[in-house]
């Protein structure tokens, strides 16, 4: 294995020799890249790591030479190398609209918001009012002691 898991190597896209792509950001780049193509259809998803874009055809010799397959392959018997065990078939994943109904996408929150800038807006507020009033206090504090 050459791979590393630097997010600032440079990856080979799959639909295109000719993308090299950052790690980090290959899987955004990966749902553009097919979309842009509109080969989607031929193409799957790997079910261990979505950067993993694969011809469907080419899906069941992935399986077996995937390197985050590994534990799905080992899972299965306890101890040993685990090698002869491909019972298991490969999961296809066609569950393009049904993944979790609530995707985990970081909603926006107006109430944080809002929260947030009252704060600031207060602290502001009353930085200006308790400034005036620390000098005046320490004014007065100064004066008291002569
Ligand atoms: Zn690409
Ligand atoms: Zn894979």
């Amino acid at each position: 294995m050459s791979e590393s898991n630097s997010f600032n190597d440079f990856v080979t896209c799959p639909y295109d020799k000719a993308h090299r792509v950052l790690r980090g950001r290959l899987a955004k780049h990966l749902i553009k890249c097919s979309r842009n193509l509109g080969i989607s259809e031929e193409w799957t998803i790997c079910p261990c790591n979505t950067t993993h874009h694969i011809k469907l055809k080419d899906f069941a010799e992935h399986q077996k030479e995937c390197p985050e397959a590994n534990w799905l392959r080992g899972s299965r018997s306890g101890s040993g190398n685990g090698n002869g065990q491909q019972s298991a078939k490969p999961v296809l994943v066609e569950c393009d609209e049904n993944w979790d109904d609530e995707p985990p996408v970081e909603a926006y929150d107006p109430s944080v918001y809002c929260e947030e800038n009252a704060i600031v807006r207060m602290l502001q507020g009353h930085s200006k009012a308790a400034r005036k009033e620390f000098r005046e206090s320490e004014r007065r504090r100064l004066a008291n002691k002569k």
